[in-house]
C-alpha cells in the first residue's frame, strides 16, 4: 500500500481543492479559499457508498473525492464478478477516490439520465462532472489503469 503524506480534498462550497495532511484526514477543516468548514470524514471511508438517486447530487456531484460510479443490479451475472474488486479499491483507494454503487432497478432516474445501457457501468465523476465510462467487467488492472489520473 502506498503510503500517503497528504490528501486532496475539494470543498463542496466553492470546489477549491484542499491539501489536508495525512494527519488531520477525518477532522474538521477550513477552505484555504473560502473559509467553509469541511468535514473531511469522506477521508476514511474504505468501502464502496451506496448511491441512490436521492443523494446523487451530494454524494456524486458534489463528492470531494473524484467517484468511481458502479451502476449494476442484483440479477447481473458480471456485476457479481467486479463487486469484490471494487470493495478491493475501496481499501486501496481510501482518500483518493470514493468508489459508489448504483442499483439501477431502484434508482431508475440516475440511470436514465446517463443513459445506462448496460451493465455494469463504471461512470468516472470529477468536480460534478462525468469525465469517463467503462462499459463492461473489466479486469482490476485495467480499472486501476482508467483511473491512474486520480492516483
Ligand atoms: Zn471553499
Amino acid at each position: 500500500m502506498i503510503k500517503i503524506n497528504a490528501y486532496t480534498f475539494r470543498c463542496s462550497s466553492c470546489g477549491t481543492k484542499n491539501r489536508i495532511p495525512h494527519e488531520k484526514a477525518g477532522q474538521t477543516a477550513k477552505c484555504g479559499k473560502c473559509g467553509s468548514a469541511m468535514d473531511t470524514s469522506a477521508l476514511l471511508v474504505d468501502r464502496t457508498v451506496v448511491i441512490e438517486d436521492r443523494n446523487f447530487n451530494r454524494n456524486i456531484l458534489e463528492s470531494p473525492l473524484p467517484v468511481l460510479l458502479d451502476c449494476w443490479a442484483p440479477w447481473c451475472g458480471p456485476c457479481k464478478m467486479i463487486g469484490p474488486i471494487l470493495e478491493e479499491l475501496a481499501m486501496e483507494w481510501r482518500g483518493r477516490i470514493r468508489i459508489g454503487k448504483l442499483n439501477v432497478d431502484e434508482n431508475p432516474a440516475t440511470a436514465n439520465k446517463f443513459e445506462i445501457r448496460s451493465i455494469p457501468t463504471l461512470m468516472v465523476f470529477d468536480h460534478g462532472k462525468r469525465v469517463d465510462t467503462l462499459v463492461g467487467a473489466l479486469p482490476k488492472g485495467q480499472i486501476v489503469e482508467a483511473m491512474a489520473a486520480f492516483l
